[in-house]
């Protein structure tokens, strides 16, 4: 199993932002997290990448406990979060060969992930010349330089204009033919896009967790209304 989520809820304060979630993501599998502003998405994400505690539950990563097998954790877990912080004054190669000192990358993999991500033509040059669809290229190979087997991608195509928001979404399809990806968004279209299966959030709660091909046979006109974006 690549992701398993048993019970999850998180509190900030008196304020409950997940209740009691459960869900599993196969290995291999892409799938979208879909859900209306302030649904829980982030949360869920930055509790499986250890960034926050949840307040109860427990969730397992490659059959690996979260909490407890955290640092083994790391080396298998990409993560681009919702706001990528990047060194604008940095060059891309540059970026990426600082970042990747901590995993012991060797340059051949950093190259690697260079090409994969489409950045080749753009990695002598500095991160803030770079185009939104650019930069964003930057936060996945950031997130790829450890050769991790899950992606954990919140919101990848937010604020990208059409184009750059196709040609990510292809780079992220390519990217999945070799990991399991969870990937948040609120834009229905993109599960269509890039995903098998879709889990639908919503006030913190799970409201429907299906594979692509139902969502078309059934209820695709309720889930659309419901999160009218
Ligand atoms: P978005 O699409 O806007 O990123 P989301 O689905 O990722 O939304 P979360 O960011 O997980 O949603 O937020 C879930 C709920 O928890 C929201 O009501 C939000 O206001 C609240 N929340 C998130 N972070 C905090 C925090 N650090 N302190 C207090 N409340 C928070």
């Amino acid at each position: 199993m690549g992701i398993e989520v048993k019970g999850i809820s998180k509190f900030y304060g008196t304020q409950q932002a997940l209740k009691e979630i459960s869900f599993e993501i196969n290995t291999g599998e892409i799938v979208g997290f879909l859900g209306p502003n302030g649904a829980g998405k982030s949360t869920t994400m930055k509790i499986l990448t250890g960034y926050l505690p949840a307040s109860e539950g427990i969730a397992k990563i490659n059959g690996l406990d979260i909490t407890t097998d955290k640092l083994k954790l790391q080396q298998q877990i990409g993560y681009l979060p919702e706001h990528n912080p990047l060194y604008l004054e940095m060059y891309v190669r540059e970026y990426l060969a600082f970042n990747a000192k901590v995993y012991k990358t060797l340059k051949e993999e950093i190259e690697k992930v260079i090409e994969l991500t489409g950045l080749t033509p753009e990695a002598n040059k500095k991160i803030g010349e770079l185009s939104k669809g650019y930069r964003q290229r930057v936060g996945l190979a950031n997130a790829l330089l450890h050769n991790p087997s899950v992606l954990i991608l919140d919101e990848p195509t937010t604020g990208l204009d059409p184009n750059q928001l196709v040609e990510i979404r292809e780079l992220i399809k390519k990217i999945g033919k070799e990991k399991t990806i969870f990937l948040s968004t609120h834009i229905m279209q993109e599960v269509e896009a890039v995903c098998d299966r879709v889990i639908i959030i919503n006030n913190g709660e799970i409201v429907a967790d299906k594979k692509l091909k139902e969502l078309t046979e059934d209820n695709q006109q309720t889930v659309v209304v419901e999160f009218d974006y």
